[in-house]
């Protein structure tokens, strides 16, 4: 079976991870999570970074940085992971969700601004596999309405918006490291500050809502109790593996655009014979390779190929159930029809995609899908 995912290791990992354990600091905020964020904060000229145990927990400490309170409406597409409306829905938001655009599952720019009220708070653009949202527009209405962006990056690494690097570009933006995602720590994730107003702040509440990253340089001869907080930051061992990881990026990012290339040029002939499409990328917008997918006619044709291609020994799958229809949300949504959010819920499948994927096995898989519609 070719497998949808396969996660890639280094081969430093277990080293770094030894080092880790043996150095006696093990707990969180160590030499392996400096490092880190150095890496991050040099290579992409971000802010200020600070890594998390996931995403998730970086989308809500951006949700309390910002001061989400009950009532307050985030406006945010439908077609996307969990996390990102959880995070606000945990602090008291009203999700407002807008539809995607018929270019690419990114959330529309045109149907945001009619979503805005009063109570309106912030605007989370998903960059959906890496690819940008026109963020120039979103910067545009959130100058305008004095709103809050962040920008779930969580699938973003290593891309760029008319060459400024996705996540550098809200108030604040949320990576992922998750085993499925382009660099990985098994779990874990990066919350980036762009707006200097947030870095103290940030630094209290990722360590329980005390003053221990201060303490820690010596600032002060205790720590306290000042805000609200959670245990948001990882492990060293988190760290040292994610370490191995960024020391690799260049050498896993140009394998996987090469992987992204070849189904792209050996599948584009299909988008003018069959009622099917290809990932389109904007001219303001990088390609980082994070996964290949196909648009399917409907839900019918999307239903035959993955059995076509399982019989096959190729294991493709579907992606996200818009949130709008899930069963947590359905009855708070405001019941407006989001087309292209169902649309893609209904037709978008993923292929196989990760570094050790062989070319031999994407013939194989082209070939397939091929065949399914000759
Ligand atoms: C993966 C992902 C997340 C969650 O990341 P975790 O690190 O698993 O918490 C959030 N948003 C999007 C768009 C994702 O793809």
């Amino acid at each position: 079976m070719i497998p949808f995912n396969k996660p890639y290791l280094t081969g430093k990992e277990a080293h770094y991870i030894y080092q880790a354990v043996y150095s006696g600091k093990i707990s969180g905020n160590g030499i392996y999570t400096k490092e880190c964020q150095k890496f991050f904060e040099n290579r992409y000229n971000f802010k200020k970074c600070l890594l998390t145990t996931s995403c998730t927990d970086a989308l809500e400490m951006a949700a309390i940085l910002i001061d989400i309170k009950e009532g307050d409406e985030v406006i945010m597409p439908s077609y996307t992971f969990v996390s990102t409306a959880n995070a606000f829905v945990l602090r008291g938001a009203k999700i407002v969700f807008c539809d995607s655009g018929d270019i690419n599952p990114n959330i529309d720019v045109n149907k945001i601004e009619s979503l805005i009220t009063p109570k309106t708070k912030a605007i989370i653009p998903v960059h959906y596999v890496g690819i940008a949202c026109d963020m120039d527009k979103i910067m545009e209405l959130a100058d305008k309405y004095k709103l809050f962006v962040i920008e779930d990056a969580a699938q973003a690494i290593d891309s760029y918006y008319k060459n400024r690097p996705l996540g550098g570009i809200g108030h604040l933006a949320a990576f992922s490291f998750h085993e499925t995602k382009n660099i990985i720590s098994g779990e874990g994730g990066m919350l980036v500050i762009n707006d200097e107003r947030f870095i103290d702040r940030a630094e209290i509440i990722w360590e329980k809502g005390t003053n221990r990253s201060a303490f820690w340089r010596g600032e002060i001869d205790k720590y306290e109790w000042i805000d609200i907080g959670s245990s948001f930051l990882p492990s060293e061992i988190v760290s040292a593996f994610l370490y191995a990881q960024i020391e690799n990026i260049d050498k896993i990012q140009k394998k996987r655009k090469s992987l992204w290339n070849y189904y792209f040029d050996n599948l584009k002939f299909l988008e003018k014979k069959f009622k099917i499409k290809l990932p389109n990328i904007p001219e303001y917008s990088t390609n980082n390779a994070h996964l290949f997918y196909i648009i399917c006619k409907d839900s019918n044709e999307r239903v035959e190929l993955i059995s076509h291609l399982k019989k096959n020994d190729i294991n493709a799958i579907s992606h996200y159930i818009s949130l709008h229809r899930s069963p947590y949300y359905k009855g708070k949504h405001d019941g407006r029809e989001l087309f292209y959010s169902d649309f893609y819920t209904d037709s978008l499948l993923r292929l196989p995609m990760y570094y050790e994927l062989t070319y031999d096995q994407q013939d194989k898989i082209i070939f397939t899908i091929k065949s399914f519609y000759n």
